[in-house]
């Protein structure tokens, strides 16, 4: 089974199509939120994301502003321009959409958040203390989690008191042999200095995840920026992976 695991759209359509053509056969898509901000996608995005079959999806604190202009004071000034600016665009079917999504979403062996698990619309899983932390806040082996846009691994070891953390290249099968917290990267705007898209495949029988990283025609993005009117800055930051 293949399950595809992805985070933080932000309005790039161009990148989320480039993942869903390169995943090709998977099982099931989960989404862990952050579908629209940032990028001059979000109606093609939206759309996108919920016809897929067999989808979870999660809310992120974008999709949030635009619904409900909540914590819109926490954004930098180029992430609330666009926020405004989708939801002056954005399609009242949307935006019904995102409004239904729920922040988080356990099963028996799995916890998706967009953030954390202690915090799951706000707080980014960057660093050893904050992962160490939420390693008690769920009680699945494994936990889903996007928000800071790098497609990291935390694993806890046996006496649950010291946690790794790397930094996951593509091509690498990671095999789950412990509590882990993984983060899939982001389709729409990475940050890791890797301009391209990422995501990962969850398999639930090989106990195993791998992050892959795809090409998007990035130009085609930034014309839409461009022409849409969103900061410049926004543009530089896809080609770079910032
Ligand atoms: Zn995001």
């Amino acid at each position: 089974m293949r399950i595809l695991v992805i985070s933080d759209i932000h309005g790039n359509y161009p990148a989320l199509e480039a993942v869903l053509a390169s995943a090709v056969t998977v099982d099931a898509v989960w989404c862990l939120g952050d579908l629209v901000g940032y990028g001059p996608f979000p109606n093609e995005c939206v759309e996108r994301i919920a016809t897929l079959p067999n989808l979870t999806c999660l809310s992120g604190n974008h999709d949030l502003a635009v619904v409900n202009s909540r914590d819109i004071d926490r954004f930098n000034d180029e992430a609330s321009h666009v926020i405004y600016w989708t939801k002056r665009e954005i399609s009242r079917d949307n935006l019904d959409f995102l409004s239904k999504l729920p922040e988080t979403i356990s099963t028996d062996w799995v916890t998706l958040a967009h953030g954390s698990p202690r915090m799951p619309t706000w707080e980014y899983l960057i660093d050893q203390m904050s992962a160490m932390v939420n390693f008690a806040f769920f009680e699945t082996q494994l936990a889903l989690v996007g928000h800071s846009h790098l497609p990291l691994a935390f694993t806890v070891n046996a006496s649950g008191d010291s946690v790794n953390r790397t930094l996951l290249q593509p091509g690498n099968v990671f095999k789950i042999e412990s509590r882990c917290i993984f983060n899939p990267g982001s389709v729409g705007q990475p940050r890791d200095h890797d301009p391209r898209a990422s995501y990962g495949i969850l398999d639930p029988e090989e106990q195993t995840w791998e992050i892959h990283r795809v090409k998007y025609d990035v130009k085609k993005t930034q014309k839409a920026i461009e022409k849409a009117g969103l900061p410049e800055k926004l543009c530089r930051r896809l080609e770079e992976g910032w």
